[in-house]
């Protein structure tokens, strides 16, 4: 569908705008949409909706923990992996419960025409073909850097009216693109760069910093040798990705593992010149993560050997992804390197791996509902805010999305807390610092991790998700279902003694594993599924840590929700410093958490703070929380 545009300045076409269609645009316009908002997604190309720019995988290591809570948030990431998969896998399966995770390669193609065709059949969304090139904002003051969002003006000179624009621009503001001497501007290979509204920003007093990040050659699947190669299958069976999806049905592709050689990092460091990064053409910092290969045959010298992983793009695709080559190395020094990998001696690259330099909002711009401080109804998700990675760019999609609709409702903002979820923890750390990398999720950001795990997402974001009215009866009693079954197997374990010992206290020892103890009756008798094995295995094993990581969650989350009333006086508060006090004004935080993070407020302003608020009245808490 294209929507009309209106010139009357007085006229709201739209509740919600959403610019860009990537992973952040896609669930931010569905979920407004599915609130009840009227929603239009402007993007360049109506087709190029939830399209992957690099590697079509999702999931792994924590990135993996968030597609499972923008499921549980009735988010759209994890159906269509289930859709699009063609290998499943649980990674950290002999690691502890907080780092196992879900991973799926999916079908490239496939993929992106699930999330297009979800996005064009969702009633109340509107795709608008176009680039918006510029913001209508009332009032604006670059040097206060506040305004209120009227709309959005796009390059064909018409506007968009609506009181809530979600920005999510991706790798397309201000793009650039490398490899070797080449370079030209665009946001993805083959795709136009949008910088106009990087202007747009500049000129509206935002600070943007820039990034880099980059993608391998694809090869010819047939050109390459695989019978020397190290197969990688998917699992027998696969799980799936969607608290939704009852079963795949799905037949698995392989993925193969090699390595580079010490020719292929001679011949790296020979042509190290030529990479636009040693030539200073690139200022953009990359993910320290996920580092080019000509990064890692410099960085790490004393390495003679990188892995490399061969992914399918698709279950009929000619091309395969080879992971951990990522370069913009000139195509001919692409080519003679890849050859050095063993099985690929004799390959054809279909399309040379290249980099992309791009702006992004400085983070400590953005206030916890992902909203552009001082900006009204101006909201940021994805690799605009600095992340990097389909599922953060998803995450934060989902909870813009949701934020634009109930700011233009005028409801409280919706705010998750560190303890809830991996995606509470992205932006709390992207409001509170400006990260001068590429931000992307690790377990490791999480303090309450052995709460936080992918196997009860669904239990732990169900009150949200009503709350919300982002969940339908059927979910509400699959869940409800799923937590009667975890307690009746706890139950059993803890009143069944073995040899004087009940069985819980049996699991608890090291050496023991659920699987161990299954043989007892009762507990054979539930018929549980294997994620809800895990999970009470997970509630039992680790019962002591889960029981004090969840004690200091209450504390913490007593104080940090209180809600900080919108006309809340900052200049009455006695003791305050000056710099607090101007911070705090300048951004008006939403919760004591937020106030704690903004730099320059001390634990000791933010006692003060916490005095006037028990003054003020009784403790309000954000939705969500
Ligand atoms: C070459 C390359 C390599 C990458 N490698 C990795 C990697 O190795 N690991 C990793 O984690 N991530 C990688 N990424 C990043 C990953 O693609 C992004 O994190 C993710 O796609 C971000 O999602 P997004 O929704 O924020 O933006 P994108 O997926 O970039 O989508 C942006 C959307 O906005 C639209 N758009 C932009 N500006 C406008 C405008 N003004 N008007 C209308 N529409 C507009 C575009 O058409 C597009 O639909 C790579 C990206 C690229 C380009």
């Amino acid at each position: 569908m294209t929507a009309s545009c209106s010139e009357d300045p007085g006229m709201r076409d739209f509740d919600v705008i959403v610019v860009g269609g990537g992973h952040a645009g896609a669930e931010a316009a569905l979920v407004a949409a599915r609130m009840g908002a009227s929603t239009a997604c402007v993007v360049l190309e109506a087709a190029s909706i939830g399209r992957m720019s690099c590697n079509p995988a999702i999931g792994g290591i924590a990135k993996g923990h968030l597609v499972r809570e923008i499921d549980a948030l009735g988010g759209e990431m994890g159906l269509c992996t289930d859709a699009a998969g063609i290998q499943f896998r649980t990674l950290n399966t002999r690691k502890g419960p907080a780092v196992r995770a879900p991973r799926a390669q999916c079908d490239r193609a496939l993929y992106n025409q699930e999330m297009a065709g979800r996005v064009a059949a969702q009633s109340g969304l509107a795709v608008v073909e176009g680039e918006a090139v510029d913001l209508l904002v009332d009032d604006p003051d670059p040097e206060a850097t506040t305004g209120t969002i009227r709309g959005v003006r796009l390059a064909d000179g018409s506007t968009l009216h609506a009181p809530a624009v979600v920005l999510t621009t991706g790798t397309f503001l201000g793009g650039r693109l490398f490899a070797g001497e080449w370079e030209r501007d665009g946001g993805r290979f083959g795709e136009a760069a949008a910088t106009a509204i990087a202007t747009a920003l500049a000129r509206l007093g935002l600070r943007l910093g820039r990034h880099k990040t980059g993608t391998p050659p694809r090869l010819d699947r047939d050109s390459i040798d695989f019978s020397g190669l190290e197969v990688q299958p998917g699992d027998d069976p696969p799980r799936p990705f969607s608290f939704r999806t009852r079963a795949l049905e799905v037949e698995q592709v392989n993925c193969w593992l090699t390595r580079t050689s010490p020719a292929t990092h001679e011949l790296i460091e020979r042509s190290a010149d030529r990479s636009p990064m040693y030539r200073g053409r690139i200022v953009g910092v990359g993910p320290r993560y996920c580092p080019s290969i000509e990064d890692k045959v410099m960085r790490f010298r004393d390495r003679d050997s990188h892995l490399v992983f061969l992914e399918p793009e698709g279950r009929d695709s000619p091309e395969i992804y080879p992971n951990g080559i990522s370069t913009s190395l000139p195509e001919e020094v692409q080519e003679a390197f890849v050859r050095t990998i063993p099985g690929l001696e004799n390959v054809r690259i279909l399309r040379p791996g290249y980099a992309v330099e791009y702006a992004h909002l400085a983070t400590d711009q953005l206030r916890a509902d992902l909203q552009v401080a001082g900006y009204r109804g101006l909201f940021a998700a994805g690799q605009i805010n600095g992340t990097s990675g389909y599922e953060e760019a998803a995450g934060q999609g989902l909870i813009a999305g949701i934020n634009a609709v109930r700011f233009v409702r005028r409801e409280a903002p919706f705010v998750l807390d560190r303890a809830s979820s991996y995606l509470g923890v992205m932006v709390d750390d992207l409001c509170r610092v400006n990260p001068s990398e590429p931000y992307r999720m690790f377990t490791s950001r999480a303090e309450f991790r052995l709460l936080l795990r992918a196997d009860n997402a669904d239990r732990r974001l169900a009150s949200a998700a009503k709350e919300l009215g982002l969940w339908d009866a059927a979910r509400e009693s699959a869940v409800t279902h799923k937590q009667q079954r975890i307690a009746a197997a706890v139950a059993v374990l803890e009143r069944t003694r073995r040899e004087g010992r009940t069985l819980a206290e049996i699991l608890r020892r090291p050496e023991v594993v659920l699987a161990d103890l299954l043989a007892e009756p009762a507990l054979a008798d539930l018929g549980l599924s294997e994620e809800e094995l895990s999970e009470v295995e997970a509630e039992v094993k680790y019962a002591g840590y889960i029981a004090r990581q969840a004690d200091q969650v209450d504390k913490l989350r007593r104080m940090e929700a209180r809600r900080i009333p919108a006309e809340l006086d900052y200049g009455a508060l006695h003791g305050l410093a000056n710099e607090a006090r101007e911070r705090l004004l300048a951004r008006r935080p939403l919760t004591v958490g937020e106030a704690s993070r903004i730099s320059g407020v001390t634990p000791a302003d933010v006692n003060l703070l916490l005095v006037a608020l028990a003054r003020s009245g009784p403790s309000r808490r954000t939705t969500g929380s």
